[in-house]
């Protein structure tokens, strides 16, 4: 085993846990001692003005590739896309419906359970993806494959705070892409923009929003009080509950998560 740390993804990695960067001889030997997996997740949308289009898959991987290394848990490479059509008004949304995620993650978890690691936590970087991966993740606890479980790094923080802070493309995913990938943020075209107010606005009813209902600029909340020094901050915050949940896991038996 070997740690590493590349230029390009800006944080340490252990590559020697990193599934596709073995071969299938040391796959098959990680796979047997593995126990746990990180399977990394997120979307292709756009983040407003500033932001890169790959933001929450950037960030899941990030967290996915710091929390491996730190834990010694085996990683996958990320899933890029995911469920968000809400975001297509806006140009580079690349988006797949709700059952093509929920299939194409059950074959992957599938396929990974069959070969050792059954306990997984899915590092979703993406808010959109939840209600799909929750239900592949039921499925799979019911036929007693696979115990797997869902981190979401901003429910992980979130009293820690303001809400205007945490919105879509808001302070908080802009300081992780300038901690993490500087290069890719424009904070020149960073911009505030509250959420517009409905005309209509009934008490108990659900609708399918579209981002755009609620912005023109994709931002939703504050996005210039961003800086590469809360990045760091959100990120190790992030990460240090990511990290514990692994252990958790570790420690509680597959039968007793699983349960008959
Ligand atoms: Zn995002």
């Amino acid at each position: 085993m070997y740690c590493t740390t590349s230029s390009l993804l800006g944080v340490f990695v252990n590559k020697a846990l990193l599934l596709h960067e073995m071969s299938w001889v040391k796959a098959e030997e990680q796979l047997r001692r593995a126990d746990v997996a990180l399977l990394p997740i997120g979307s292709v949308e756009q983040h407003g003005p500033h932001n890169p289009l790959g933001t929450d898959y950037l960030i899941a991987y990030k967290l996915a590739l710091q929390a491996s290394a730190r834990t010694s848990t085996l990683c996958l490479p990320p899933i890029p896309f995911g469920v968000s059509a809400h975001h297509r008004h806006f140009p580079g949304t690349i988006y797949v419906k709700p059952e093509s995620l929920r299939a194409y993650v059950r074959d992957v978890l599938c396929s990974l359970a069959d070969q050792g690691p059954r306990k997984v936590v899915i590092v979703n970087g993406h808010g959109g993806n939840l209600h799909s991966l929750l239900e592949v993740a039921r499925e799979l606890r019911g036929e007693r494959k696979a115990f797997v479980v869902v981190y979401q790094w901003w429910d992980a923080i979130k009293e820690l705070y303001p809400k205007e802070e945490r919105g879509h493309a808001a302070s908080l995913e802009t300081s992780l892409n300038l901690y993490l990938h500087k290069d890719l943020v424009d904070m020149s075209r960073a911009v505030d923009e509250p959420l517009k107010k409905l005309s209509y606005e009934l008490k108990g009813v659900y609708v399918p929003w579209d981002t755009r209902d609620f912005t023109s600029s994709g931002v939703m909340g504050i996005s210039t009080t961003a800086s590469e020094a809360k990045g760091k901050e959100v990120f190790e915050k992030a990460l240090k509950e990511l990290c514990s949940l692994i252990e958790e896991l570790r420690r509680i038996p597959l039968d007793r998560l699983l349960k008959a």
